[in-house]
């Protein structure tokens, strides 16, 4: 034989993605109505920095062995292929249930993080590890092997063990968290509150500052859209741990804000997921009792669609947290249809009305009397109203003319972290 018939690299590499996508199309038609089948793209990530230190032999002798451990470790119904000189990627099908890939995703990176040895050299490969599931990310082997590959880069760009793709595509650009590595990403300082004032309509004075979640996690530029992540951390069942971080961080900082010789009170917002779990109120009355914040200075705001989803469980909590002295306040109001004869019912200090009613305000007769009527009813019943996402000087003056009590929004200020919100509050004395 001579060389030319002999395949070239490019060409054996091609091959193995054909086979690749052969054997997941397949297996895909076969595939039982409660079935997945996970793709995984493992990418030695750092190879650049061992080639370096150990040189190519010792690298190339590394990705071997790590070939090999990936191999030892398959079922027979497994499919692995080397996608080039740093990639793999493994089939696994006939998965019972979504719930397995973070297991299946750990029992590999315990494979891949034990160390190699050669020549009395030792190094741990860095892998990131990418997964895609059909039928949810994808009918094709093409189309799967795409989003794993994307999910192996944000796993990569994000310092995250692995990431597994969402099935919901509002979800698809948050890195994937897994228990450990929100602990991780807590320990990292990647969370932190930022803080956004509710404005007394009548004085101007600020009254209260809303916290808000930030996660910039480990070289992004920008933290994720904190609604998505929530929407993620509730999926994974992590809120919890979020939470009580929240409360924590939110309640001592909160203790240092001065709006000159007075203290101001802080909102927190609670998500629906998170209104029901045990212990959450002992963690906001402790929080409270060590930094010696009055429990009428801390705002619970949760949402008004959270509450319609078990009125009679929220309504017994939202009163046990009253009867310690927090204030209640029903969160984006407007936009969960909840009937008037919950209105009469609802535990609350305070309603938000939604921002939806107020952005356009100036031009829209329709919110305006929209606005009018909640503000009278929510005030025949004793709560007070906020309005939230005030853009323009515009809106404030119609919001004046309809008797609201607080407005909120990138008009008087946007949502910024402790240090900011500080200098902005003493601006705001001075002026
Ligand atoms: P929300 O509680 O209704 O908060 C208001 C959202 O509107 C915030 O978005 C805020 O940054 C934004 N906003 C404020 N003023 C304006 C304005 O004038 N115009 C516009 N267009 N937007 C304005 P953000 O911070 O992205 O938070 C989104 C949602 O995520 C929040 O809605 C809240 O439901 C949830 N969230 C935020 N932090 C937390 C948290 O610590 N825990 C929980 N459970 N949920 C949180
Ligand atoms: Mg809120
Ligand atoms: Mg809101």
């Amino acid at each position: 034989m001579t060389s030319l018939s002999k395949p070239s690299l490019a060409q054996l590499l091609l091959l193995s993605r054909e086979k690749l996508f052969h054997y997941i199309n397949s297996e895909l038609e076969t595939l039982g109505a409660e079935e997945k089948l996970a793709l995984l793209v493992i990418d030695a990530n750092g190879m650049d920095r061992i080639d370096r230190h150990f040189g190519y032999r010792f690298s190339d002798q590394l990705l071997l062995n790590l070939q090999k451990r990936l191999k030892e470790s398959l079922k027979k119904a497994h499919f692995l292929v080397r996608l080039d000189r740093t990639r793999f990627a493994l089939a696994i099908p006939g998965l019972k249930s979504e719930r397995l890939l973070p297991v299946a995703a750990e029992k590999i990176r315990q494979l891949l993080d034990e160390p190699f040895t050669q020549d009395g050299n030792t190094t741990v490969a860095r892998c990131a590890l990418g997964i895609a599931v059909a039928p949810e990310n994808g009918s094709n082997g093409h189309g799967l092997l795409t989003i794993a590959e994307e999910s192996a880069l944000s796993a990569q760009r994000s310092h995250l063990p692995y990431v597994i793709a969402n099935p919901n595509p509002m979800l698809q650009d948050i890195p994937y968290l897994s228990g450990l590595a929100l602990n991780e990403a807590i320990a990292a300082n990647e969370f932190s509150m930022a803080y956004q004032p509710k404005i007394h309509l009548k004085s101007g004075a600020p009254a209260t500052c809303e916290a808000l979640l930030r996660w910039v996690p480990e070289g992004a530029e920008h933290p994720v859209n904190t609604e998505h992540f929530i929407a993620m951390a509730e999926q994974q069942r992590l809120m919890p741990t979020v939470t009580e971080w929240v409360i924590k961080t939110t309640i001592r900082e909160a203790s240092q804000l001065r709006f000159g010789d007075q203290r101001l009170g802080v909102a927190l917002n609670i998500s629906a997921s998170d209104i029901r779990t045990v212990g959450l109120q002992a963690s906001i009355v402790d929080a409270l009792r060590i930094w010696e914040m009055p429990p009428e200075l801390l705002t619970i705001e949760v949402t008004e669609s959270a509450i319609i989803d078990n009125p009679d469980e929220c309504f017994r909590i939202l009163n046990d947290l009253r009867n310690h002295g927090i204030r209640v306040s029903i969160d984006d109001f407007g936009t969960g249809y909840s009937s008037l004869s919950y209105f009469k019912k609802i535990p609350a200090d305070e309603i938000k009305i939604d921002r939806s009613f107020i952005t356009d305000l100036a031009e829209s007769p329709a919110d305006a009397e929209i606005v009018s009527a909640i503000t009278g009813l929510a005030h025949k019943f004793k709560m007070q109203v906020v309005c939230e996402g005030v853009e323009n000087a515009e809106s404030l003056e119609v919001l004046k003319g309809l008797g609201c009590d607080y407005a909120q929004g990138y008009f008087f200020a946007k949502p910024t972290g402790l240090r900011e919100l500080k200098r902005w509050l003493q601006r705001a004395k001075t002026n």
